[in-house]
This record gives structure tokens, sequence and C-alpha cells, in this order.
């Protein structure tokens, strides 16, 4: 078969162990999954009650345009309704992006470690990747990532705050970028972790949107949210950039369950602020640990950070597990010697960081 020769090199997507192979494996009776950045509160009651009380035929198609969804993002954000592309996850945001303007003739430019998503999707159409590693701090370095820019250039993708860093671009180094970026190129800008920042000097990018045609933001409904198993994900960008991508978008990509219960989750505004303000206080446990503990860390906007151990990050990972607890190590993500923690409950938090203690006493006997 005459498969695209960048086919040849992919590797499928491999996902992590399940919290009931866990269970197995180690014989647990309860195992917590921090590995994945999913909301440890689960999601608003509202969507709960929605999905109690959804009538929907489920032999009719979906509204493929997600008119009500739609109407109340754009309401949400102050956005005209034709500003928005519903993706199945943000995922598929991602893709309609690389679909629409990556090919062999094209390059497109990205930071290193980032989300895997940005470069597979480039591969797929053949593009070439230009990666510019973050900084020690595991920001983006914006300069080196203009100086990869060329006439080739169609993408380039941000990620604030960046996974697995967590860290966030500044404000006016974002807007010396936007400034200068040649204005023929997409500036993808992905917030999937907007709700969690705290930060003073955090950008509104959706009010950048008006002086900035060329950019394009990406949020989710998987994250503070707690939509992960919906796969609702949305780009909001200039009309004239979302009328250009909407063609690309699968007629019936989000399905009608999955719409109804991101409008009733974005109505509850309250359960975001308040699991906001919970995984700042979890940070804040993190960061304790780390500092009593000679660890180093980096300040996170998300709710999840990334911890340096000093050994392979796969050791760590093994350990916590057969304790039940999954984390992500950074082995795959760029940091080896690091893990990624998402931000539990402050249950689930303090029985970890206990589990971290005992790993590290254990690894300080030899
Ligand atoms: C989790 C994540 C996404 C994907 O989210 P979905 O909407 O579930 O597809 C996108 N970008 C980043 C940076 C993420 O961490």
């Amino acid at each position: 078969m005459q498969w695209k020769s960048q086919v040849h090199n992919l590797k499928a997507y491999q996902p992590g162990k399940t919290m009931e192979d866990v269970k197995d494996e180690f014989n647990l009776e309860k195992v917590v999954k921090l590995a994945s950045n999913e909301n440890p509160y689960g999601c608003s009651p509202k969507v709960q009650s929605f999905i109690a009380s959804a009538a929907l035929s489920h032999a009719i198609y979906p509204d493929g345009y997600a008119k009500q969804l739609r109407m109340n993002v754009a309401r949400h954000l102050s956005v005209e309704p034709q500003q928005l592309l519903f993706g199945n996850g943000s995922d598929e945001v991602i893709q309609m992006i690389s679909r629409a303007l990556l090919d062999r003739t094209k390059s497109t430019v990205m930071a290193a470690p980032t989300f895997p998503q940005y470069k597979h999707n480039a591969i797929v159409e053949g593009a070439e990747v230009r990666e510019v590693p973050l900084d020690n701090e595991g920001r983006h370095q914006l300069g080196k990532m203009l100086d990869c820019i060329d006439e080739t250039t169609a993408v380039v993708w941000l990620c604030s705050p960046n996974n697995p860093t967590g860290e966030y671009i500044h404000k006016d180094e974002l807007l010396d970028f936007l400034n200068r970026v040649p204005s023929g190129v997409l500036v993808v800008l992905d917030e999937a972790y907007y709700e969690y920042v705290t930060a003073d000097d955090y950008y509104d990018s959706i009010e950048l949107l008006q002086i900035y045609p060329q950019l394009l933001v990406t949020r989710t409904f998987s994250k503070a949210y707690g939509l992960a198993g919906f796969r609702i994900g949305y780009g909001v960008g200039s009309i004239d950039v979302i009328s250009k991508l909407e063609p690309i978008r699968e007629p019936f990509n989000n399905n009608s369950l999955a719409q109804g219960a991101a409008s009733a989750a974005l109505d509850d505004q309250s359960f975001i602020k308040e699991c906001r303000e919970l995984n700042r206080n979890g940070l804040q446990k993190f960061y304790e640990f780390c500092e009593n503990n000679g660890l180093k860390y980096l300040k996170s906007q998300a709710n999840f950070i990334l911890i340096e151990f000093g050994v392979s990050g796969d050791e760590v990972f093994q350990y916590l597990m057969s304790k039940g607890y999954i984390v992500r190590s950074g082995e795959a993500l760029g940091y080896p010697q690091s893990v990624r923690i998402t931000v539990g409950s402050p249950e689930q938090n303090e029985e970890l960081i206990s589990l971290m203690k005992e790993f590290l006493a254990l690894a300080r006997q030899y």
C-alpha cells in the first residue's frame, strides 16, 4: 500500500495502565490516578443533573454546529459565535489546524518539551518540525522561536501554561512576539489549563484576538471543567481564520450528550473558582514538600507539577504505582529525572507526599 512515508515511523498513542490493571498487578484495594491532569473533584453537579434529565433522542444526529453550546461559550467569552470552532477535544482542533495549514512544503515551530500532539500532527502532514528548547525555568524562548520562522512557516504553537512544565508565557514577551511575528503565520496559543491560572500578570488572550487576527486560542472542557471523557475543546479566533478551518471539521464531531454537558459545566463558574483555589492550595503543599526535601521543581500555573528527583523518573513512577498512585514519569516527557504529578484532593496530595518521602528515605540509604 502507498502509505505516506512518515506513517512508517509513527507510533500509536500508548495509553497508561488503567486503574484496574494496577489494582490487579499490585493487589491493591485503592488506586489513585494523578497522571493526566484530570480534575480530582470531577465535574459540576449541574452536569450530573443535566445527564440525569437529558431526554435526547439517540437516533438523531447531533447538532453539527453545536449551536446551543456555541451561543453559551460566545456569551461567556464575549466573542461572536462565528469566532468558535468546536472539536472532539482540543486534540481535534489541533488536528484540524494541522490538516488545513501543513503539508510537505511547510514548516511549523514549537517549544520542546511541550504538548506532543502539535509535533505528531505536523509529522502526519509531512511538515518540517522546528523545535526550540524551553529555558531552564521551563519557559518558551520566544525570541529563538521567532528566529526559526521563515517563508515556509505556517503555524507556531505556544502552550501557556505549558505542559509538562506548568510555566506560563509572560505578557510582555507574548506581546513582543505577536508584534514581530510575520502576519501570514498562524499563532496557536493552547490554554488547556487557563482556568487554573492565578498569576497577576496573565493576559486576557481573548482580548488580544481583536488586535492580532492571526492568533488562535484553544481551550478545553477536559481539565478544570472535569469533562475529559466527553471530549469537547474549542478554538477561538478571528472570523476569517475560523471560517477557513470550519470546513475541515467532521460534520458531527461533537456528540449531543457532550454538548449539553459542556453547556451545563460552563454554567457553573463557582465550581471552577473553587477548583482553582483548591488546586492552588494543593500546589503549595507540593512546593513545601520539594523545599523541605531539597528537590528541584518548577512553579506551576496549571493543575500539575514537575518535580526532579535526581534518579530516573521511571523509578519514582514504579515505586508510587506499587503503592497505588499513578503519576507520569518524566522519561516520556523530555524530563527523564522528573515526574509530573497532577494535583489531587487534599487527602490524595497528603498521601502521595508521604509516599514520596518514603521513596526518598529508601533512595537515600544507598
Ligand atoms: C490535555 C491537553 C490538551 C488536550 O485536551 P483535550 O481537549 O482533552 O483534547 C491540549 N493541550 C494541552 C496542553 C493539554 O495538556
